[in-house]
């Protein structure tokens, strides 16, 4: 078949991929192609003689109007881009070229509008867009490179972490940013790249403009073009600076975690082992492969399971427990002591989601201490029967001591009563001396005899009224107040204490014959009592010469004394006998004084109807 030429034409416009639409100088449609069809969904028979503006969006109709009257005055618009409407009302992306139809005569008769769809290249342009604003704003530095090693493009975040601005950078080899001595490493990057190949976090070192070495993670792409042909590589490079010294600190603190000889365990808040380090392991037995993921419970004995609860309440609540002595059970099925402290573990936002557990092996401390109780117990054991051994020596020997000091006494007594007028001066003299000796020597023989008593007689506590008391211990003094000429002065009301009424007259006897004694010139001494909460204080107080309080300690030790035995004659014992006996009464005993201003002794009791 021959075509006649302008059929030739028609099949050419019917077979434009573009739609073709004419139209007259009213705007009406006179020519409607196959693609015009296919894009609007419109039937030629059906669009033509219909007004062309239909197909306009009515905002864009007046627009739309000024350039078809620029394209009938001649004016070619080529590839304006606009908006048509599709039959089901779609918008429509569209490539807009109107150009002027004349007749032969070249006068104008219409206007041609060649129209393509270019909804599929504004949708491209869109992605390439949005992924454009991705790389700009992403914390990773991302590259492109080709395979030259030539750099293609260059992200802000590429600039900060590198130094370079994209301007410096673009055009450039991306050796600039490797160091010399990883150059090997890029040449066999770029070799997998070459083939296709994808590298995914490579950690290497780059160096920054500054010459600074950065630590970062790579992922190196293919860049393939539209054949599929690999024509370059992206790299997205993460800095791991931080990381790496996360890294470094996780390290350093699990080596501190495994060399401790606490175990050291962290669990969920569910109860499920997390970590557990080497002592873990020896304290109870598990390894820690065998522990973590399973329940802590396994090392808690069943009777102490409510412990675990409550441990992790208090977590939970953000609290903490500190060194509480508990069981807990080995895999062996044996049972430890354990010191054991529990602090939260919080995540960044403040969270708790753990528990660490710090347990410390009680079993060697607990041998060590009942080893050391027992030692304690035995000394203890010894020293008392040794104690009790000198201390009955004692007795018998002051005991025995006293016959023949008694022989001693009668003779020289007899010696001087008899044969008094019959000896010389220094004869008698002599046999004076003998029996001032001799009693001193029983007074002294008397006093430890007493205190060796208080320590090894039972002291039987009873309601003791002082006043009575006070009044035996003046008694036993008659002779010392008479010689002395003192006053002793007692406070009528006393508070009735429990006590041994034997031990409370020889304390009291001590105490006010000692204040008779240091008190001066015709003494003065007051009695009296001053009631505590519970207790009663007694009070021995005197005038005289007082004690410096550099010594007010050790006068309560037996034979300590500080003023002149020719002067005021003693043994030493006196304080000695009052400090054990108010100790075996249960009391305490002290002093205030300064010299030359007096004493003020005073012993505290119970009170009888407190106790
Ligand atoms: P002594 O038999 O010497 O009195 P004590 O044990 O009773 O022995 O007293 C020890 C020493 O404490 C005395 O020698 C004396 O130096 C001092 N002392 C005791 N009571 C008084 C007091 N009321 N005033 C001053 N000094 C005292």
């Amino acid at each position: 078949m021959v075509l006649k030429p302008e059929d030739y034409l028609y099949r050419i416009v019917d077979s434009s991929e573009d739609a073709i639409i004419g139209e007259d100088i009213d705007g009406n449609i006179t020519l409607w192609n196959d693609a015009a069809e296919r894009m609007f969904g419109r039937a030629r028979r059906e669009m033509l003689g219909q007004p062309g503006e239909t197909l306009v969006p009515p905002a864009l109709r007046a627009r739309e109007r000024q350039l078809i009257a620029r394209a009938a005055r001649g004016e070619r618009i080529e590839h304006y881009e606009t908006t048509r409407i599709a039959t089901d009302g779609r918008p429509l992306d569209v490539s807009l070229t109107l150009s002027p139809i004349r007749d032969r005569d070249g006068t104008l008769v219409g206007v041609s509008h060649i129209v393509r769809d270019i909804t599929e290249r504004k949708r491209i342009e869109a992605q390439a867009l949005h992924l454009a604003a991705v790389v700009q704003s992403s914390d990773d530095a991302i590259v492109s490179k080709d395979l030259d090693g030539v750099v293609r493009s260059w992200n802000p975040a590429a600039e900060r972490l590198f130094g370079y601005t994209a301007g410096e950078m673009i055009g450039q080899p991306i050796r600039r940013i490797i160091p010399v001595d990883r150059w090997d490493e890029e040449d066999d990057v770029l070799r997998r790249v070459r083939v296709g190949q994808r590298v995914q976090h490579f950690e290497t070192v780059r160096q920054r403009k500054d010459g600074s070495r950065l630590p970062v993670a790579l992922t190196v792409s293919p860049i393939h073009d539209a054949r599929g042909t690999v024509i370059g590589a992206s790299k997205v490079a993460r800095d791991i600076t931080r990381q790496r010294s996360l890294e470094r600190e996780s390290r350093r603190l699990g080596a501190i975690v495994d060399s401790s000889d606490d175990a050291i365990i962290s669990k969920d808040l569910n109860g499920v082992v997390q970590s557990w380090n080497r002592a873990a392991e020896r304290m109870f037995g598990f390894t820690a492969e065998e522990a973590v993921g399973r329940s802590i419970t396994m090392i808690i004995p069943e009777e102490r399971l409510g412990e675990e609860d409550e441990v992790l309440g208090e977590i939970r609540r953000g609290g903490r427990v500190d060194h509480i002595e508990t069981v807990r059970r080995r895999k062996d099925g044996t049972l430890i002591p354990i010191s054991l402290s529990v602090s939260p573990i919080v995540d960044r936002s403040g969270q708790v989601v753990g528990a660490s557990k710090i347990a410390r092996d009680l079993s060697a401390l607990r041998a060590y201490a009942t080893t050391l109780e027992q030692t304690v117990r035995e000394r203890t054991a010894e020293l008392e029967r040794a104690n009790t051994q000198l201390e009955s020596f004692a007795y018998s020997v002051s005991h025995d001591l006293r016959a023949p000091l008694r022989g001693m006494q009668g003779l020289a007594h007899a010696l001087l009563e008899d044969y008094g007028p019959t000896l010389d001066a220094t004869a008698r003299d002599y046999a004076t001396r003998i029996v001032a000796e001799a009693s001193q020597l029983d007074r002294l023989i008397r006093d430890l005899l007493a205190y060796s008593r208080l320590t090894r007689i039972d002291v039987a506590l009873e309601r003791v009224d002082v006043g009575e008391a006070i009044y035996d211990a003046l008694h036993q003094l008659d002779d010392d107040i008479r010689t002395s000429g003192a006053t002793v002065e007692v406070e009528p009301e006393m508070p009735p204490l429990r006590a041994n009424r034997a031990v409370l007259v020889q304390v009291l006897t001590n105490l006010i014959s000692n204040a008779i004694k240091f008190g001066g010139e015709r003494p003065t001494v007051r009695v009296r009592a001053e009631v505590l909460n519970g207790t009663a204080r007694v009070w021995v107080e005197d005038q005289g010469i007082g004690i410096a309080p550099k010594h007010q300690e050790r006068i309560f030790r037996a034979f300590e004394r500080l003023h002149g035995a020719d002067r005021y004659p003693g043994t030493g014992i006196g304080l000695a006998i009052v400090h054990k006996g108010i100790e075996r009464l249960g009391g305490r005993v002290g002093v205030e004084s300064q010299e030359g201003k007096g004493s003020r002794f005073w012993f505290e009791l119970p009170r009888a109807e407190a106790a």
